[in-house]
């Protein structure tokens, strides 16, 4: 597939086409019931872009894209709501979801790095970058992104697959955690799983990754194999892992989440 686009931090000096914006409050994505590109076109929205703080995203085609925070003056034009990017994320379409999330993220960081965490000072954006610098001490930052393992663990053809207290009733996926500094992924994945589960695995390789913009990971796909142990729970964040056999599987993520496709891949086998 063609990439459509290209995230950039200088917008063009002549957009071919009208921009797209992705106008948030509160960490909440403004959105129409339906929602597809046109009903995100600026002809939709009633406002003037430089009221409210903007960040350049990158170009979808030939439009160029815009985050947009919106104070609680600005009037919801009708049929349109607030809504968590969550709650929408599989429900827009894939390209427009990776986009809103990366507005969100760059509007959060815009938001949430106003002054500097050094010495308290405002920041100053360095022009046509994602970068805000402390022009008293000099402390830069930059977006955050926080990398993420996501592990399919099997034993011959049974799969490890767990749920946390937060999931829908009745779905299971594959286990996740962040990566802690200084560590590498490999390493990462063995912590994870055996924290989690009280498994060990070997032979770890690598999948594909995904954006996952709550709040800001990067989540990494890895397939493991079952090397020893029983499953143990003691950290809070599962309520149940199981091995469930190919034929049997219970209620799992949706397509286009990379715990769906590490899952399909590994019955496509
Ligand atoms: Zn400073």
């Amino acid at each position: 597939m063609k990439n459509r686009f290209l995230p950039s931090a200088t917008p063009p000096p002549q957009p071919a086409a009208a921009p797209l914006y992705f106008p948030f409050r509160d960490g909440k994505l403004l959105a129409p019931a339906t929602i597809g590109k046109q009903l995100l076109s600026t002809t939709t929205f009633q406002f003037n872009p430089g009221d409210y703080p903007q960040q350049y995203l990158g170009m979808l085609d030939n439009h160029p894209c815009f985050s947009v925070q919106l104070s609680t003056s600005y009037l919801i034009p009708e049929g349109y709501a607030f809504s968590h990017l969550r709650k929408l994320f599989f429900a827009m379409p894939e390209l427009l979801a990776i986009i809103a999330g990366r507005a969100k993220q760059i509007a959060d960081w815009d938001e949430t790095h106003r002054f500097c965490g050094r010495c308290a000072t405002p920041t100053v954006q360095l022009p046509n970058n994602h970068t805000k610098e402390c022009p008293n001490c000099g402390l830069t930052s930059f977006p955050r992104l926080a990398p993420a393992i996501i592990v399919l663990v099997n034993d011959g053809e049974k799969l490890l697959l767990a749920r946390s207290p937060r999931f829908p009733e009745g779905m299971y996926s594959t286990l996740a955690g962040f990566v802690e500094p200084g560590e590498t992924l490999e390493e990462a994945v063995a912590r994870e799983i055996k924290e989690e589960s009280g498994i060990s695995v070997k032979n770890i390789s690598y999948f594909g990754s995904q954006p996952w913009p709550f709040p800001h990971s990067l989540m990494i796909g890895f397939f493991a194999e079952y090397a020893g142990g029983e499953i143990i729970l003691e950290d809070d964040e599962i309520e149940d892992a199981r091995w469930f056999r190919k034929d049997a599987l219970p209620a799992i993520p949706p397509k286009f989440s990379i715990a769906r496709r590490l899952i399909d891949t590994f019955l496509s086998r």
